[in-house]
């Protein structure tokens, strides 16, 4: 049976890049009659977090890439999260190392450093290699009796070329000099990416390893890897990847990546769904609108074309609009408005906000609706303040989008804070930092506390109304 997976990892807000892959794996599993599993990849412990891999199965759900196997579902290959599996890892580095595959390295940072500096100034155009990362003998002896933290690497070939054969791309040649003595086990214990990536796809029998481009580079160890362990090797496809209207990687910078994004513009879950369908993949009829299981039925991966897709919100805004209209009774459509954002779970994190500032319930409209919009309406003269140029405008504003672009953890009070020290370090009275902030998120002065509404927004249509005040 075919078998295959997504492997998040789950280290920030789930991404609509996920969940494109996702889909081609799911949709070419069920091409076939076979399975689509789903595994969480935690091997980084100081970037992964709960929240984000509930996170990532939530809105994977909420798409209906629902999957046979996975962490929360369970099956006969488990545990599916990697860091439940850790000590099988080490086994697998150690067989290496006895075997003579793999060697342990006891380099320190500074010691990598250097061998990349002595070989960029000799003009040695070749990655780092067992020849170069290896200590004699005694001094192996005398780090290991100190106790000195040391890595397992694999051995990899100096020269020649790996030959990688995929589904879309037939065969590729890459430079083994290029390819590194990649670690596979660090010296926490926990293994690297490739390691774990590869003992699981065996282990969990994945036929079919459907990913982004991005990976290609990887291929090489990968399949040295499955050679050392004498296991065979699943057919690779590598998926063109997503991009911005300007051609560059989709990136959370220039474009929301987040679902959790588009989930709370309101768009459909089918939408979407079909939208990413259409991202280097098209119906053999070339029509644009076409839901999961007419998707299912019509697949071949060989139609993927190469060229980047990309990933245009106009264009899923246009497509969204057909859903509704086409799709939804009026019943439905109040369902889903109510399931959207009219729900209790939603409204019940508003309500403290404004209960205390209102007389009627009809005042709850103007001072709230903010919370139900897209982007604000807003022009330069929404800014205007008494201690503060449009230059200070901006550049509060632009200071701010850097600083929330960079925050991991959407927290009230660390933004409250985080943004304090910024204004402070601008040289900005507190509240008048804030002001263009207020309306950039809000729409105007007159409202509730900033902080308060962008914890409730969420770090994607917080971030994007700043962006967009900017333009
Ligand atoms: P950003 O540049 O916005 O920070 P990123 O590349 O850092 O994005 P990650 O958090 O590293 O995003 O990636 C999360 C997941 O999304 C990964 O599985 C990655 O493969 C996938 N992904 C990221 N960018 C794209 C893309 N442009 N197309 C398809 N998948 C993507
Ligand atoms: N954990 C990897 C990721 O986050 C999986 C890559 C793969 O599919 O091999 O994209």
């Amino acid at each position: 049976t075919v078998r295959t997976r997504i492997a998040p990892s789950p280290t920030g807000d789930p991404h609509v890049g996920t969940a494109y892959i996702a889909l081609f794996n799911l949709a070419f599993a069920r091409q076939h009659g076979g399975e689509f599993i789903l595994r969480i990849e935690d091997t980084d412990q100081t970037r992964s977090t709960p929240e984000s891999e509930q996170a990532i199965l939530d809105s994977l759900r909420w798409l209906g890439l629902e999957w046979d196997e996975g962490p929360d579902v369970g099956g006969e290959y488990g545990p599916y999260r990697q860091s439940e599996r850790k000590e099988m890892y080490k086994e697998f580095a150690m067989r290496l190392v006895e075997e003579g595959k793999a060697f342990l390295c006891f380099r320190t940072a500074d010691e990598l450093n250097e061998l990349r500096e002595q070989n960029k100034t000799a003009g040695i155009q070749r990655a780092l290699k067992q020849q170069d990362l290896e200590l004699p003998a005694d001094e192996v002896e005398r780090r290991m009796a100190e106790g000195a933290p040391y890595v397992i690497r694999m051995k990899v070939p100096t020269e020649g070329v790996c030959e990688i054969d995929d589904m879309l791309r037939g065969t590729m040649e890459l430079d083994w000099a290029q390819v590194d003595a990649q670690i596979l086990l660090k010296s926490d214990g926990m293994p690297t990416y490739h390691l774990a990536n590869i003992v699981d796809d065996h282990l969990m029998k994945i036929t079919h390893v459907i990913r982004g481009e991005e990976w290609i580079n990887s291929a090489p160890k990968h399949k040295l890897l499955y050679e050392y362990f004498g296991w065979e090797m699943p057919r690779l496809c590598h998926m063109p990847l997503l991009r911005n209207p300007d051609k560059s990687k989709l990136s959370k910078r220039k474009n929301p990546t987040s679902i959790l994004y588009y989930q709370r513009m309101g768009y459909m879950a089918e939408a979407l769904l079909n939208y990413l369908g259409r991202m280097g993949w098209s119906m053999p009829d070339e029509r644009e609108k076409f839901g999961r299981e007419e998707m299912f039925a019509a697949f071949d991966i060989q139609r993927v074309s190469l060229g980047g897709p990309v990933f245009d919100q106009e264009k899923l805004s246009w497509l969204n609009g057909l859903w509704i209209r086409e799709n939804l009774s009026a019943e439905q459509f109040a369902a889903r408005l109510q399931e959207w954002a009219l729900n209790s779970e939603y409204l019940s994190q508003i309500i403290p906000l404004i209960q205390p500032r209102v007389e009627k319930f009809s005042d709850v409209a103007p001072l709230a609706g903010f919370f139900l919009s897209g982007m604000m309406p807003v022009s330069e003269s929404s800014f205007e303040h008494k201690k503060l140029t449009i230059e200070d405008v901006r550049k509060i504003l632009q200071f701010a989008s850097w600083y929330l672009d960079e925050q991991r953890h959407w927290d009230r009070d660390q933004l409250f804070e985080g943004l304090k020290a910024l204004g402070e370090a601008l040289e900005f009275k507190i509240r008048d930092f804030l002001f263009p902030l207020f309306v950039a998120v809000s729409g105007t002065s007159q409202s509730v506390s900033v902080v308060d509404a962008m914890a409730i927004l969420g770090p994607d249509i917080s971030r994007a109304r700043v962006r967009h005040a900017l333009d």
